[in-house]
């Protein structure tokens, strides 16, 4: 009897960091912070709300040597100004006004926390802000792993809304960071994946990488887990806004338009139209 051997199934959500954890904030926000093995510097990214930081800081006996931002909205900075207070250097947007800014930086500048031995670069991804920037990290510790901190530009499955730049704008940005290596960690800013798995399976209903992502994020769901990280490949594979190359994609677009998009801009403008709306 010959046995056919199972197709290991390809999991969709990446091991996390070692380094990195979630700290959860309001309904769906996810305030990231990093620390060093064995010494008590810590950093977060985007802490809307200081008090889940504040918990987590001081149930670890962490000191916050710096505090990381992508763009303005107070879901993201909230929390800043009081936990600057506990000597944190603050970097931010360079472009964006936003109260306790001590660095101002933008797409090309590099950033050392010299604490965590973390060196981070920025990448400029305007769009869903006039001045929104990503951090990359080529390593961190052991892991040889890259990272990437997206903020509200590219999330796991989707990408943000794009409310003060152009379609233009966020399809150039996206494809920036679509560039960074598969293997890269995507770490965003919401948990938004279940709603945006089910958008693309909408928008490409024969991809059975989506599909099986779809179902490997609502059983997570059901069981209270985070869905985030992913890695870039598996955004290439399944987030529709990075494929707005693919015929499967541009087909879809073309139907919402009701003709054929074009550019791949007018076509990523009509999937961000439609998952506007989308319920
Ligand atoms: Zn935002
Ligand atoms: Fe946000």
């Amino acid at each position: 009897m010959t046995v056919t051997p199972l197709q290991t199934s390809r999991y969709h959500r990446a091991q996390p960091h070692p380094q990195i954890e979630a700290i959860r904030a309001f309904s769906d926000n996810y305030i990231w912070l990093i620390r060093a093995p064995g010494a008590r510097a810590a950093a977060v990214v985007d802490p809307g709300d200081a008090g889940p930081v504040e918990a987590v800081l001081d149930r670890h006996g962490l000191e916050l040597s710096a505090i990381v931002l992508t763009h303005h909205h107070p879901d993201h900075t909230g929390g800043v100004v009081r936990l600057k207070a506990r000597g944190a250097l603050v970097i931010g947007p360079r472009d964006e006004q936003i109260q306790g800014v001590d660095r101002r930086v933008a797409g090309g500048d590099a950033v050392e926390i010299a604490p965590l031995g973390l060196e981070l670069e920025v990448i400029d991804v305007p769009g869903h802000t006039r001045g929104h920037i990503a951090y990359h990290a080529r390593r961190l510790g052991e892991d040889p792993r890259p990272l990437l901190f997206s903020g509200d530009t590219l999330f796991a499955g989707g990408c943000g809304r794009v409310f003060e730049g152009t379609p233009e704008q966020m399809l150039s940005s996206l494809q920036r960071l679509a560039a960074l290596p598969e293997q890269t960690l995507v770490y965003c800013a919401h948990e938004y994946t279940l709603s945006n798995l089910r958008f693309a399976a909408a928008v490409e209903p024969q991809c059975s990488e989506v599909a099986q992502r779809l179902q490997e994020v609502i059983d997570e769901r059901e069981q209270g887990l985070a869905t985030v990280p992913s890695s870039m490949g598996v955004e290439l594979a399944t987030n529709p806004f990075l494929r707005t190359a693919q015929p499967a994609v541009r087909a879809a677009a073309a139907a919402r338009l009701g003709r054929e998009p074009h550019s791949e801009a007018e076509c990523f403008a009509a999937l961000r139209e439609w998952k506007n709306v989308f319920r």
